[in-house]
């Protein structure tokens, strides 16, 4: 049984609609992230489930109960917070022991426990420091180290690593993961970082607006977005939108001309062959599925206004002859120039096609 189920839930603030309607349930030790743009109701939803606002519609349910009017404290949950609040009089230390010492924990364990959450988050030679004088990372870091020693069957996570530097950050993402791995705690963990998201997670809560645009693993909603929101809010440089035109019907399949290049059409299988010609879709390719054209009678025609080199692989950013702004993924190095004229051709089956609404033509 799903441990944390929430049912149509919904959050009003007056006319605000936070949340809306929004569904999803996380299983027993799973490590579930909820992503999506500033505003669109991430903390409010994870609020609800903490118990720290009341849910004005649905329910939410915890191994089974309903918790609508249960108590934060009693419902088994340990949160680290995006705006972390540390006990200015305590140590480093103390604050990081603090939880496990009200909890009449054996000494020798909270020694054990807060030296690998030091350790792990680089804060062993701070021990003895009060927090006034920790910087805004090393704060977080000891806010997310407090919580993590913690023994509690869900944890939620409210944007815990957004102050840290990359190197830092990248550290603790790590050790987040190997603390889920070891002690099998079921994870809500709310970024507005897509990399992050699919770096952690098992499963990914997609939201706009306060609402659920998809629900999947990290690579369903990567390879088979449900809308041109996902498809757009995954990978980075984000998957290139060309507005194409179709022609005529095929046989399980659609042909579709990129605008203003009446001498090129390729054919994409679908489930929908019965389109009128003529009507108006946006073609997905991702980067790394841009392919250099034989000749330039074929393909997107692109013009190179930079290029990245990262040594494994190299990103070309350019634009379209239409004015798209394009990204192109190479392996190893690119001799690609500001000014090059290339053409870039894609396989059939890498293509995603969207409606004018945006919804996935499947
Ligand atoms: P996110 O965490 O995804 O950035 P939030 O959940 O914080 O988004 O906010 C979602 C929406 O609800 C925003 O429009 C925000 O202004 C609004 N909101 C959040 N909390 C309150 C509140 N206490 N009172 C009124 N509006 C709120
Ligand atoms: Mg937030």
């Amino acid at each position: 049984m799903p441990e944390l189920i929430l049912d149509r839930v919904t959050k009003r603030y007056g006319d605000i609609e936070a949340v809306r309607a929004v569904s999803f349930g996380i299983a027993d030790g799973e490590f579930c992230a909820i992503v999506g743009p500033s505003g669109c109701g991430k903390s409010t939803a994870l609020r609800l489930i903490a118990g720290l606002e009341s849910v004005t519609e649905g329910t939410i349910a915890i191994g089974g109960h309903v918790v609508n009017d249960i108590d934060p404290g009693d419902r088994g949950i340990a949160m680290v917070f995006q705006d972390y609040a540390l006990y200015s009089h305590m140590t480093v230390e103390e604050n990081l022991s603090f939880g496990l010492r009200v909890a009449s924990k054996p000494r020798q364990e909270v020694r054990e426990r807060v030296e690998r959450a030091a350790n792990a988050l680089e804060l062993s030679e701070l021990l003895d420091r009060k927090p006034t004088l920790l910087s805004g990372g090393e704060r977080q870091g000891v806010a997310v180290g407090r919580s993590l020693v913690r023994n509690r069957k869900i944890f939620l996570f409210d944007e815990p690593l957004s102050n840290l530097d990359a190197d830092l950050h990248a550290k603790a993402r790590l050790e987040i993961a190997r603390l889920h791995r070891e002690r099998g705690f079921t994870a809500v963990y709310v970024t507005s970082d897509q990399r992050e998201a699919m770096a952690l997670a098992d499963r990914i809560v997609v939201m706009r607006a306060g609402r659920v645009e998809q629900i999947g693993t990290p690579l369903e909603l990567y390879e088979n977005p449900d809308n041109r929101f996902v498809a757009g809010f995954f990978g980075s440089p984000a998957m290139n939108f060309l507005p194409v035109v179709t022609g005529e019907p095929r046989r399980d399949a659609v042909t579709v001309k990129l605008k203003g290049r009446k001498d090129w059409e390729m054919t994409v299988p679908t489930q929908h062959p019965e389109l009128a010609p003529g009507t108006s879709l946006t073609l997905g390719i991702r980067p790394e599925h841009m392919v250099a054209a034989a000749d330039a009678s074929l393909g997107v025609e692109f013009e190179a206004h930079a290029t990245e080199q990262l040594g494994g692989s190299s990103y070309i950013h350019g634009t379209s002859r239409h004015g798209e702004q394009i990204a192109v993924k190479q392996k190893g190095y690119s001799a690609a120039k500001a000014g090059d004229k290339l053409n870039f051709t894609f396989a059939p089956d890498k293509v995603r096609l969207f409606n004018e609404a945006g919804d996935r033509l499947r």
